[in-house]
């Protein structure tokens, strides 16, 4: 079989292939060929796992050096706000792959946790706040923007004083935890004149954006569905995110929410309709207060359908299968930091055939983090602004709606922009 004929190898693939991931990939693809079974009917040969071709000077010469990044005096300054297990594992140890920001301060209740975390991201003593002197951070001008890690419903609070101490906000998801907290900091941010953005990582992701990209060029041919489950075990009954009031809901808001965000993100469309179910299990200690689990499909104006679920009692799981006339891009996983796997299939000769296209997962956070630095230099709007977090508030809302009344909710879809301007990834 030719890889080069395929409609799908003409995707933007390998763009920068070591010797030592072709290898790897090699090595994969011959595994492949080894363990997929042939489809009734079909011989090994057409049913394969394949890959994209290799370009010459990706084999040869000398690997392509990336570009060292701003010197760190001209990188944005970035306070990180909360120092739980986000931040301190996957933000502030992602500053060292960004090449536009910096961490300069901190934000903690805990003076002793945050002078130690300090000492090892090389912040001086003199640059921690706590809650009470956060909003201080306005006298300081290293800090240019705040990355808000806090339980959900902190969020609004801090975006709106962050952004009244002059401060671009970036915010974890979910944005907050209802749809006027979600406005209330979109008219804030904008009355002050600042940038937010909600941490949607997967849509900074390469093997994310590939996908979008084959929707976009119709190497799926037609979106029929979008099937996803995101599900993990939550055992502490007293954490923060078994309690309502500080989560604003169960595993929807904190997990489901990214199904529902590479749904609408993948395809393009807004749902125009949700059907929703919940499950709560009365004797269990960790659900007094949220949901276990949550089922919803959301309805897509073209005749597209998202039926997901997610989980706090369920083993790790965390998919999504993108179906279209012409073929299917599948993920798995494909909400985790890193290991993420995709797979294409596509008809070729009447035959259905699998690729995995040989594009490298990179840093999620150091993408996100470098989009927000370079749109608070240039001025450009940030490609998951409030709105993309307030839309996806407002389906969560609609799916918890539609479980309490066993029927399908209308959604609305707001006549102004949603998404910002595309990405441009560096190298
Ligand atoms: P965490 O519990 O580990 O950390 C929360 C931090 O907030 C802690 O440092 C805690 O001390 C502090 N805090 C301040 N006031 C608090 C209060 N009243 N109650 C409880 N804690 C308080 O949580 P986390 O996993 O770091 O999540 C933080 C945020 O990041 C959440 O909004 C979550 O949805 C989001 N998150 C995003 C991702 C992602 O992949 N984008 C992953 C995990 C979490």
């Amino acid at each position: 079989m030719n890889a080069g004929n395929s409609p799908l190898f003409s995707l933007p693939a390998v763009r920068c292939l070591t010797r030592r991931r072709f290898v790897q990939l090699a090595g994969t693809a011959a595994t492949g060929l080894l363990m997929t079974k042939p489809l009734r009917g079909f011989t090994a040969d057409e049913y394969r796992v394949d890959l994209p071709p290799l370009q010459e000077e990706q084999t040869e010469g000398e690997e392509p050096k990336p570009s060292p990044g701003d010197p760190p005096a001209e990188r944005i300054g970035f306070a990180v706000v909360g120092l739980g297990h986000l931040a301190l594992e996957q933000v502030l140890p992602a500053f060292n792959a960004c090449k536009h920001s910096r961490p300069v301060a901190l934000v903690s209740g805990h003076a002793e946790k945050a002078r130690r975390v300090a000492a090892q991201h090389g912040i001086p003593a003199n640059q921690i706040y706590d809650y009470a002197s956060f909003d201080r951070i306005r006298d300081n001008p290293a800090i240019q923007a705040i990355y808000i890690a806090l339980p959900n419903s902190l969020h609004a609070e801090y975006t709106v004083r962050g952004a009244q101490a002059g401060k671009h906000i970036l915010c974890e998801k979910p944005m907050a935890v209802s749809v006027p907290e979600c406005q209330q900091m979109i008219d804030a941010c904008r009355q002050a004149g600042v940038k937010l953005m909600i941490g949607y990582r997967s849509q900074y992701e390469p093997l994310d954006r590939l996908i979008v990209r084959a929707v976009r060029e119709k190497k799926l041919g037609t979106l029929r569905e979008f099937v996803s489950a995101n599900s993990i075990h939550q055992g502490d009954p007293k954490q923060w995110r078994l309690n309502k009031r500080l989560a604003g809901g169960g595993p929807l808001p904190d997990v489901g929410i990214y199904s529902i965000n590479a749904a609408r993100f993948m395809s393009g469309e807004e749902p125009s309709a949700v059907f929703g179910h919940t499950v709560q299990w009365a004797d269990d200690p960790r659900f007094k207060e949220v949901e276990t689990s949550a089922q919803f499909v959301l309805q897509f104006p073209s005749g597209f359908t998202a039926t997901c679920s997610c989980s706090y009692a369920s083993h790790r799981s965390q998919f999504l299968r993108l179906n279209g006339s012409e073929g299917w891009a599948e993920m798995d996983p494909a909400f985790a930091y890193k290991g993420l796997h995709l797979r294409m299939s596509h008809l070729k000769d009447g035959h259905p055939a699998i690729v995995e296209p040989g594009v490298e997962s990179r840093n999620q956070f150091a993408l996100e983090l470098d989009h927000f630095a370079q749109c608070v230099g240039s001025g450009a709007d940030p490609h998951t602004p409030g709105e993309e977090g307030l839309q996806d508030m407002r389906i969560i809302e609609a799916i918890y709606d539609s479980a309490r009344i066993g029927k399908t909710v209308q959604v609305e879809t707001p006549a102004a922009a949603i998404r910002g301007p595309d990405l441009k990834v560096e190298s």
